[in-house]
Order: C-alpha cells, then sequence, then structure tokens
C-alpha cells in the first residue's frame, strides 16, 4: 500500500513522484516502457524562458524558469551554457517584457542562467530511491482504493504525458504535437545555445542538439520535414561538419491556453448558476489527479509543478486558479462543449 501511485515516468510524473517523496509520501511511479521513453526522451531539454508581452503564459512560464535553474543547480545533467534567443522572421523585440536576467547581444536576448539537461539522466536519479514499476497502468477502483500492476494507494496520478486513454473526462481534451530532435556528434565551436526557429545547443562533450519540428497530430496540419533543421541550423551558425549520433521522435501534451494542468479531477459537475463568485472548492473531487500539459517547456515547468501539486496533496496548499485544472471544468460548464 503506497500513499500515490503516478502514472508516468516523464517530466510530469518523475518530478511530481520526487517532491512527493520529499514530503514525505510513500510513493510507486508505473511505467510501461522506461524512464524518460516519452516526450521527455525527446526533448532537447532546452531550460529557457520566454519572451513577449507579458501575459500568463510568459508570466508563468519565466516564474517556473527562475524555479528550475535554481533546483538544477546542483545537478550534475544540467549545463548553464546560456542561451541566446534571436528574432525569428519579422518578430518584433522593441515591445517585448523582460521579467528575468539577460543581456543583449547580436540583436537578441541573451540569458546567462538558461541551459541545457540531460534529460534521461536527471529523471532516472530523481526516481532513484523510488519504486518504479514497469507495467501498462489499468486502474481498478474500489472503496476508494485505486489498483494498479499489483499495487495499491488511496490516490492515483495520471502523467501521462500525450497518452489520453486513462484522461475519461469530459471537459478536458489534451493536444498533441510531435517532433523530432537531432544529436551531431560535431566539433562546431558553439560556447552558449541560440533559439530562433528552431534550437541549437552548446556544443555539450563532441554533441550538438537541434531540434525541434512540430506537427499536430489532433487536427490536419503541414508536416515540417527533419531537414528543415538542418537548413534552419546552417542558417543561424553557417555550414558546419557532422555526424548524425542519434534521432529521437516524441510527442508533446498541451491544452488550449498552453499553460499545465494540475490538480484532482472532477467527480461530478456541479450546477452553477453565477459563475462570478464560482469557487473551484465547490467541485466534487475523485481521488485522481493530473499533472501535465507542459508543451514545448517540459523541463522548465517539471520541477515547478511537481512540487505545486505534492504541495497540494500533502500539506492541502492551494494551486493558482490559472494553472489548476478546474479552469476546464468551469469553461466546459459555460460553454457547453470542450
Ligand atoms: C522533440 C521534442 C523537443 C522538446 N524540447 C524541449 C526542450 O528543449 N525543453 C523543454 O523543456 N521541453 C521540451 N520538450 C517538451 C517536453 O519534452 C515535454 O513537455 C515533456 O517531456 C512532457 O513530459 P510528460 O511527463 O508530461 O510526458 P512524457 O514525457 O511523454 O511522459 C509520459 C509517460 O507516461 C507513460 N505512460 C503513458 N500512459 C501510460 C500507461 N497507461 N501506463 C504506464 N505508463 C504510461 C509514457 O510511457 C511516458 O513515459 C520537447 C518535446 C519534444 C517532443
Amino acid at each position: 500500500m503506497y500513499d500515490f501511485i503516478v502514472v508516468g515516468a516523464g517530466s510530469a510524473g518523475g518530478h511530481t513522484a520526487y517532491f512527493l517523496a520529499k514530503n514525505g509520501a510513500k510513493v510507486a511511479v508505473v511505467e510501461q516502457y522506461a524512464i524518460g521513453a516519452g516526450g521527455s526522451g525527446a526533448a532537447g531539454a532546452f531550460i529557457s524562458p520566454r519572451i513577449g508581452k507579458g501575459g500568463p503564459i510568459q508570466r508563468w512560464t519565466n516564474e517556473a524558469f527562475r524555479y528550475c535553474v535554481d533546483f538544477y543547480k546542483d545537478s550534475p545533467y544540467f549545463y548553464p551554457t546560456g542561451l541566446l534567443r534571436l528574432p525569428k522572421d519579422g518578430e518584433e523585440f522593441s515591445k517585448v517584457v523582460m521579467d528575468v536576467e539577460y543581456e543583449r547581444k547580436s540583436g537578441g536576448f541573451f540569458f546567462p542562467q538558461a541551459g541545457v539537461l540531460k534529460a534521461k539522466p536527471h529523471l532516472e536519479s530523481l526516481l532513484q530511491n523510488i519504486d518504479v514499476i514497469y507495467a501498462k497502468a489499468m486502474p481498478t477502483f474500489k472503496d476508494g482504493v485505486v489498483e494498479v500492476a499489483g499495487v495499491k494507494a488511496p490516490h492515483l496520478i495520471l502523467a501521462t504525458g500525450a497518452w489520453d486513454e486513462l484522461l475519461d473526462v469530459e471537459y478536458l481534451r489534451i493536444g498533441k504535437t510531435s517532433g523530432v530532435r537531432f544529436d551531431l556528434r560535431s566539433s562546431l565551436s558553439l560556447p552558449y545555445s541560440i533559439h530562433q526557429k528552431i534550437s541549437i545547443s552548446a556544443n555539450l562533450d563532441g554533441i550538438v542538439s537541434i531540434g525541434a519540428t512540430h506537427q499536430r497530430l489532433d487536427t490536419p496540419s503541414r508536416p515540417q520535414p527533419p531537414s528543415m533543421l538542418f537548413e534552419e541550423a546552417k542558417k543561424m551558425v553557417g555550414a558546419f561538419e557532422y555526424e548524425i549520433e542519434q534521432m529521437y521522435c516524441g510527442v508533446r501534451s498541451s491544452v488550449n491556453d498552453h499553460l499545465p494542468i494540475i490538480g484532482e479531477l472532477a467527480r461530478e459537475l456541479p450546477k452553477v448558476k453565477n459563475f462570478k463568485n464560482f469557487d473551484f472548492g465547490q467541485i466534487p473531487k475523485r481521488n485522481v489527479s493530473i499533472v501535465g500539459g507542459l508543451g514545448g517547456r517540459g523541463f522548465v515547468f517539471g520541477p515547478f509543478v511537481g512540487d505545486m501539486l505534492a504541495r497540494h496533496l500533502t500539506k492541502n496548499e492551494p494551486i493558482p486558479k490559472e494553472l489548476d485544472v478546474d479552469r476546464y471544468v468551469v469553461r466546459y460548464l459555460k460553454k457547453g462543449r470542450v
């Protein structure tokens, strides 16, 4: 018997399990393939802030960025190389609001605290003292207890990324975007990472990573061919010699406001007359939580949302409304559709 079972050993599940255990909970992780087998294993895991005009996505991304660089600072898997963000085609930098440390450089913004994380060994180290069970989770519920892969707990946490078959709620839809990253063996001299249309990492031990293409899987969209990565890389740093070491493909998940979703799922939908004074606390809850929708910044958000959900579940600390999955209950009730 555990306190929590987390399904999924990616950035969302790995960080959540780590913080739950840190708060004294007994945790098991159930993973169908391997630690970091999903979108998390494909990620170049660039740790970078977001630039913009100061809306909620930028505000939360950069709050998570400040949190995660502090969290990663002692990790042997984090390389704080700095990152140069250059303007994309037609992008105007004059109205950008900046809420993280930066320098102006080469017509862009240089973030000295940004860097690259070796995602898979980082996740493996987070889970080294946590029980990980390799099985496809098919939870069953009885008398307030959930059973998954032979273990039981009073609470289940879905951290299943773009795999949404365990998510049986009518008010939420997970968007899926596939992407590709290449690790290139090269002697290219690149001391910091660069983001423009694509991302190129600093040269770490003879490897330069380039990523990521985007293809929405749930709506018809034109795929970006992987060759685009090489064309864009050439435009950004000039022609360079390389051998392809490894290619990674993965799918990342998001919801339509592009913010993470955190918190317990609704057991039933309440009848609401006055949305203005509606309190999320009125929504009856199940013993199932979700943590996901991390989009293209799974390792920026991972520690931040994992800590937030763990503190909510073990210490009853509130989840901010803009990140609480309950915002989708409210939207669904207002609109009558997802
Ligand atoms: C090509 C690419 C490049 C990216 N680059 C970056 C980047 O530079 N920086 C950054 O921060 N983010 C990046 N991302 C985004 C980041 O990878 C994702 O946001 C993040 O990995 C999502 O983590 P997750 O834990 O939600 O999902 P995942 O990593 O997909 O983990 C979900 C896990 O759940 C498991 N699972 C699902 N269903 C079940 C089941 N029924 N039973 C058992 N296990 C189950 C899966 O096997 C998987 O391991 C990139 C993504 C891609 C695809």
